[in-house]
């Protein structure tokens, strides 16, 4: 879920001059985040409490009960939106600015504090819109049930991106978006019809994704606030959730879909309205910062090298000899021998030095034997191991599943040992125990927004004959506008269950096909 700046913005940052590095990193934890950033500490703060009054906002107006959150989002800030656009892309001049991920790895989002441009007359600072702009992502996935269209899921991420308090302390929603308007007015619209139907990935250059943007905002907000369309919104992801082709559902709720361009052109042009929630949002005071330990401060860089590099080889050698230094350099620092044989292991296979990701695991084991994230990969490693024998003796799995348990025991919390868990049965192409299956709902519970854990669960619900759970949960993934078609194919494979199932009377299914989730 990219950020792109908008073009506005873009010619600004282009003219700032980059801030030289600062020192040392600090951590700041609340109750939904962890926060890394660099320098100042006052200002931090600042941005923590903003951020977790806008969770605390979204929570209000979705009716999502707070009990705390089990499995906080790590947030990475970085100086300026350009070193997030070189994170993100490999090179400088990228227009994204911000972004949000749910891998593997576990979910995180990326942002920067840039507020050399504010001006409290175009509303709140960019730094705070892209990471609102972020974190509504990641609330739509984790908290919202349903399937939702890849231009709302853009639309409603920019509405809520521009939230800001009023002196009372409520919410003020549906603020305008001024860095979109030049995009809005000044660019080739995008016709209310194409965009409903069109991802954003389709988009040819950074200009027409910010049309994109722009244009599934204002849509957004007209759905929202406009009175005559009040109900609109909630009938069309019904009938998306029900089934309906998205074309039809829009046709079916909002009408002719030229007049709902010509609708759309108009308000536009209008007065934009907003609307503040009933009650104010307190400013939370759960906020303790403290400066990252020397082995983790280390090593942050390089993990957020390492972290997008995936599928790039160039960069992925690139994190994974960085790494080497700094593991040569200081061979006692647990935190970078994990990161260093993580990076060898995201290599591709031919390229991979699997001694030497052995060695690294050890190594950050013997220096701490506890490490969650080492213990994880050396049961991966182990599992890997026995794959590549051919090994069918359960006894040798029962063995190399250890390390994972004792990353489950030692952060019962941590969705990652959780779903390793249940996987590595699908590595020994068995059926997944109980305690698997208990595993794998956990990870789903604690992490709903992460696609494999999702599509690995709908997997499990439907082999115990929960076919609706299980296709409810394939159409969320399905509707994803960076799933490449993924979802659709396992949406198709649970239809085709489903039926096979009918067709043999129904009833629990013994034979189940578990191998299917991975
Ligand atoms: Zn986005």
């Amino acid at each position: 879920m990219n950020y792109y700046r908008p073009m506005v913005a873009m010619a600004l940052a282009a003219a700032s001059i980059a801030s030289p590095a600062e020192a040392k990193w600090l951590r700041a934890e609340t109750d939904s985040f962890i926060i890394y950033s660099e320098g100042n500490e006052k200002s931090l703060r600042e941005f923590a409490a903003n951020l977790q009054r806008f969770d605390a906002t979204l929570r209000s107006i979705f009716r999502t009960p707070y009990e705390g959150e089990d499995n906080r989002l790590p947030i990475y800030l970085l100086p300026t939106s350009e070193d997030v656009g070189e994170l993100a892309s490999g090179s400088r001049g990228s227009s994204i600015a911000g972004y949000y991920r749910g891998d593997r790895d576990g979910s995180f989002a990326l942002s920067h504090r840039e507020t050399g441009d504010a001006n409290p007359k175009f509303g709140t600072p960019m730094a705070q819109q892209v990471l609102f702009h972020e974190y509504t992502h990641h609330f739509m996935k984790r908290h919202l049930r349903a399937a939702f269209p890849a231009w709302f899921i853009e639309g409603f991420a920019e509405y809520h991106s521009t939230v800001d308090f009023d002196k009372d302390g409520r919410a003020e929603l549906g603020k305008p978006v001024y860095s979109r308007a030049y995009g809005l007015l000044r660019m080739p619209r995008i016709p209310a019809e194409k965009l409903l139907v069109q991802q954003p990935g389709e988009m040819r250059n950074s200009g027409q994704t910010d049309v994109y943007y722009g244009r599934a905002w204002i849509l957004t907000h007209m759905l929202y606030q406009d009175a005559a369309r009040d109900g609109q919104m909630g009938a069309y992801v019904a009938a998306i959730n029900a089934g309906t082709d998205t074309k039809q559902a829009a046709t079916q709720v909002f009408g002719d879909l030229a007049q709902l361009d010509k609708d759309l052109n108009r308000y536009i042009n209008g007065r934009l309205s907003y609307s503040l929630t009933r009650t104010p949002i307190p400013v939370p005071t759960n906020i303790a910062i403290a400066p990252l330990a020397a082995d983790e401060d280390a090593v942050i860089e390089a993990r957020l090298e390492r972290l997008n590099a995936r599928g790039s080889k160039e960069r992925e050698t690139k994190a994974r000899d960085l790494l080497r230094k700094l593991v040569a350099a200081d061979p006692a620092n647990a935190e970078a021998q994990y990161e260093y044989a993580a990076a060898e292991w995201d290599m591709d296979e031919d390229l991979r030095d699997l001694p030497a990701v052995r060695a690294a695991l050890d190594k950050a084991l013997a220096a701490k034997p506890s490490h969650v994230r080492a213990n994880v990969l050396l049961g991966r490693f182990l599992l890997h191991e026995l794959d590549e024998k051919g090994e069918d003796d359960p006894a040798a799995w029962r063995e190399a599943r250890k390390p994972i348990q004792l990353a489950n025991r030692t952060d019962p919390l941590d969705p990652v040992p959780l779903y390793a868990y249940f996987s590595s049965f699908l590595d020994q192409r068995v059926r997944p125990s109980e305690p698997a299956l208990k595993a794998l709902e956990r990870a789903f519970q604690i992490a709903p927004e992460n696609v494999e854990v999702r599509v690995s669960y709908a997997f499990a619900l439907a082999n115990r004959g929960e076919f609706d759970t299980a296709l409810a949960l394939a159409k969320s993934v399905a509707f994803d506008p960076h799933d490449n078609g993924r979802g659709e194919t396992m949406l198709k494979r649970l239809e085709e269950m489903r039926d096979a199932h009918a067709k043999r009377g129904g009833g629990k299914d013994a034979d189940a096909e578990s191998d299917d989730a991975a």
